[in-house]
């Protein structure tokens, strides 16, 4: 609607990064913006709410942009919130997961005790590209003893179909972009 097309307007594209034919969308230009930084943590929160399934007890982020929204998201949500961070960062026990990115792999890792047995969590990214990295998050919330709320995110890029991607980890459990 209205509202995400004046959202998309403040993202910057990027040609050829990280790497030649890639173009990639910076969402700092609308981090930066008070007002299109709250509009665009309430349309995730309303999205969020729309979610069939009912309560949502955590939001489980990816580092790093799904920090700076899904905290914001957990707040207005009532939930409480979990770093599904890179590799060798926590200080406690952690389970991994390892996945394939487009060009290498790649790891995320969370707390072993991060969600208690049975709390609904919806994951939460800035962009769902090709659907590894939020796979990846689905699986590992499932694999902690949680149960998925749905993945949430601020963009789909639509022509790399994501959500086909994403269906398996998922489950049956929904997807949506603002
Ligand atoms: P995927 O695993 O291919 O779906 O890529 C998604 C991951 O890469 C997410 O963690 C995104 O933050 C990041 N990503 C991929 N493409 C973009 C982009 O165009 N802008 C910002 N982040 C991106």
């Amino acid at each position: 609607e209205d509202d995400a097309a004046g959202l998309l307007a403040l993202l910057r594209s990027v040609p050829d990064h990280p790497a030649p034919g890639v173009t990639f969308w910076d969402i700092t230009p609308l981090l930066g913006d008070a007002q299109a930084l709250a509009r665009a943590t309430g349309a995730l929160a309303e999205a969020a709410r729309a979610l069939p399934g009912g309560r949502i007890d955590l939001v489980a982020g990816v580092e790093a942009r799904g920090f700076v929204l899904g905290a914001p998201l957990a707040l207005a949500l009532g939930a409480g919130f979990v770093p599904l961070r890179k590799a060798g960062k926590l200080p406690w026990r952690t389970v991994r997961q390892d996945y394939s990115l487009e060009y290498g792999e790649a790891s995320i890792e969370a707390h072993e005790d991060a969600v208690p047995a049975g709390a609904r969590v919806l994951v939460i990214d800035d962009v769902l590209a090709t659907g590894g990295t939020a796979s990846a998050a689905c699986t590992l919330v499932q694999r902690l003893g949680g149960e998925l709320a749905g993945a949430l995110f601020l963009l789909e890029l639509v022509g790399l179909d994501g959500r086909a991607a994403l269906a398996t980890a998922l489950g049956g459990a929904p997807v949506a972009a603002v």
